[in-house]
């Protein structure tokens, strides 16, 4: 059975984060990519708000300069996806594609968060073609352009406020007849002229020639005066919550009742002494590419002096 060093599960901008930092440190790590190699980032258009690209980046290309720079230090980059754990056990013991059994003195979990998605089939077609699922990466791209998010909780609110200050108009799509978002983040919704909630509104497919055009939506789905409804937009965006990609972990680590990996005051320190969680996956609040590179950095620091330790 192998025995590994520095584990690093997951290849966003934390996981190759860390494995730059642990690579240089001559921890010997090896980073297992994961299901979508190069993370969430993944997933949308271009990367214009990471400090040191002027000009804006395309996430691949800037996934794999953060590949390449790990690699340059000796990181063992391996495609594979880590189904199980048993953190009960020093060293700890890691199954890679449910055969592969492995065993680490020092953990880094980055496997991120996924947006959760409506599931319908326009949105897969439309997806990096007028759908997204962060305001903060994509608004820029529909600078005076009408809109529509979808969700009713704070992040829908927030992606709302933020788009509101960049684009045309504003929709909110909420399916029920309120918000559950916060009193305050409702008031501001409210109080924005260019934010329209629609309430009761569900959505049933997007439309468009090649990118999002629009969308039919369905008001008061199911009772006596439901009625169908087109809005014309450019731009889709899911608010409905993330999953943080943390389910194989729960039977050792403390979660919050999202899933999130509860670390320790700002530290990438779990519950357990030797597993560290960096990005998403520990962050339901920020979720940005450089947040998730910098938790990295600390995880592979925390891992070194963990490693010095036993
Ligand atoms: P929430 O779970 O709070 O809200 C999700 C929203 O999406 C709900 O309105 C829900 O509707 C709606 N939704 C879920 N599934 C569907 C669906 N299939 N179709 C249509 N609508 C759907 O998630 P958030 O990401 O908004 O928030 C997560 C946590 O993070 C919360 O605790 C929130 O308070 C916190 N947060 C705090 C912020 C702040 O304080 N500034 C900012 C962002 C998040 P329904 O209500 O009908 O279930």
């Amino acid at each position: 059975m192998e025995h590994i060093k520095c584990l690093i599960i997951g290849s966003g901008p934390a996981g190759y984060t860390a494995a730059i930092y642990a690579s240089r440190a001559n921890l010997n790590p090896v980073l297992y990519e994961g299901p979508q190699s190069g993370g969430q980032l993944t997933t949308t258009t271009e990367v214009e708000n990471f400090p040191g690209y002027p000009d804006g980046v395309e996430p691949f290309q800037m996934m794999d300069d953060m590949r390449r720079q790990a690699e340059r230090f000796g990181t063992q980059i391996r495609s594979g996806i880590v189904t199980k754990v048993d953190f009960s056990v020093s060293p700890k013991k890691i199954w890679v594609d449910d055969d592969i059994e492995l065993t680490a003195d020092a953990v880094i979990i980055a496997t991120g968060a996924s947006a959760k998605y409506l599931g319908l089939p326009s949105e897969r077609e439309y997806k990096g073609k007028g759908v997204s699922a962060c305001a903060t990466c994509d608004g820029f791209f529909y600078r005076k352009k009408i809109v529509a998010v979808v969700g009713g909780g704070d992040t829908a609110c927030e992606e709302a406020l933020y788009l509101a200050g960049l684009c045309q108009k504003v929709y909110l799509i909420v399916r029920k007849p309120y918000l559950r978002a916060s009193e305050i983040m409702q008031k501001r919704v409210f109080d924005t002229e260019n934010i329209e909630v629609l309430f009761e509104h569900n959505t049933l497919c997007l439309t468009g020639n090649g990118k999002v055009e629009g969308a039919d939506l369905v008001y008061r789905k199911g009772e006596e005066n439901e009625e169908l409804r087109h809005i014309e937009i450019n731009g889709f965006f899911l608010a409905i919550g993330h999953h943080p990609n943390s389910d194989i972990f729960k039977d050792y680590l403390s979660t919050d009742e999202q899933g999130y990996i509860i670390t320790h005051n700002g530290t990438p320190l779990t519950n357990i002494s030797g597993v560290f969680a960096a990005g998403d996956v520990a962050d339901p609040h920020y979720r940005q590419a450089i947040t998730a590179a910098a938790s990295g950095c600390k995880a592979a620091i925390e891992a070194e002096k963990y490693l010095k330790s036993i």
